[in-house]
């Protein structure tokens, strides 16, 4: 089966740079795209919204043509909706700028950092906690390199952004080299919605750049629906899972996208069937902008109970809400 879908698809570096150029950035274009016309939104659409519009063709085309209810699109498409504004949602809901201790690097927990490389995504989800994020003054990684080696006590660095993924084959190469050098740094784990939004990039140099560190390789990938797994996508995680690359998954609870138990018993179901288990089901961070993809905490917990009726309990993610300053993503009880 793999070898036959092999044969089918062979991806090269310059596929996927290809089709990230190509990406929809044009909120009439998707429309268009979709056979749909404005008047068919039930809020109206903000044609030039300070988050760009950005998603590439091939999650377009997992789209249902001519509904504007699509959960793929509701999570692309930007609406006025996102101009409301409430005191409890903010610019920095999850507290990174108090979190940064040299550029680019975010320390929030015990024996882990976070590295902001980049800024830039192949997708812009309208709920993202980093969409306000000061992204410009990122740059240079050698301050935060350097913080690494010299705190023994780190055992684990995640790439995030931004999407790592975004980043060369070459370029993540060289950075998965630099942090292997640093003798007591034990895990290497992305944070990427790439594999999921275009699963061309899953290609054999990222693979071995994986596998070829001495660190121990984790992703944890990002869809929130069903709907967002096709068969290039499932093949894409059966390579990294058949690599040696622990596959995580994270989703964020949203209003209109997932908050139905059948979608979300789906969803943990469809990424098992490619070896990826379901880590996180994040209630929404309160990031100004994305006050309607919010659900109730009473609702949260009813879904999680449904699905712990439904599923396994290793099918079943860990409903959770980051705040700013804990020491650990809180449980959601
Ligand atoms: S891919 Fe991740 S970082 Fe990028 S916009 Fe979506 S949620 Fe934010």
């Amino acid at each position: 089966m793999i070898t036959e879908m092999l044969t089918r698809w062979q991806t090269t570096p310059a596929d996927w740079q290809h089709e990230l150029r190509q990406a929809i950035r044009d909120p009439m274009q998707l429309l268009q795209l979709l056979d749909l016309s404005p008047s068919q939104l039930a809020q109206p659409l903000v044609l030039k919204p300070g988050f760009a519009l950005r998603v590439p063709r091939s999650y377009v085309a997992r789209m249902r043509k001519g509904d504007p209810d699509d959960p793929l699109l509701r999570q692309v498409l930007p609406v006025t909706e996102e101009q409301r504004q409430l005191p409890t949602f903010n610019l920095d809901p999850t507290g990174d700028k108090l979190a940064e201790k040299v550029p680019n690097l975010l320390a929030k927990y015990s024996g882990r950092v976070l590295l902001i490389v980049t800024g830039a995504c192949a997708i812009h989800c309208r709920y993202c906690f980093r969409q306000h994020y000061n992204y410009s003054a990122t740059s240079s990684l050698l301050a935060a390199v350097e913080f690494i080696r010299a705190d023994s006590s780190i055992g684990e660095v995640i790439l995030s952004g931004g999407d790592p993924l975004t980043w060369t084959d070459n370029r993540l190469a060289e950075l998965f080299h630099q942090l292997a050098q640093i003798p007591h740094l034990q895990r290497l784990r992305l944070h990427t919605r790439l594999p999921i939004v275009l699963p061309q990039r899953v290609t054999h140099e990222l693979l071995n750049g994986l596998t070829q560190t001495r660190l121990q390789p984790i992703m944890v990938v990002h869809t929130n629906h069903a709907n967002e797994i096709d068969e290039s996508v499932g093949y894409g995680l059966q390579r990294l899972v058949a690599a040696g690359v622990t596959v995580l998954n994270q989703s964020v609870l949203l209003r209109g996208v997932n908050d139905n138990a059948a979608h979300l018993i789906n969803l943990s179901e469809m990424l098992f069937n490619y070896r990826v288990l379901p880590y996180y089901l994040h209630r929404l961070d309160r990031v100004q902008g994305s006050t309607h993809f919010e659900v109730s905490k009473a609702a949260a917990l009813h879904l999680l109970e449904q699905m712990r009726i439904a599923l396994p309990g290793y099918l079943v993610p860990r409903l959770v809400q980051e705040v700013a300053g804990m020491a650990y993503k809180q449980p959601i009880l």
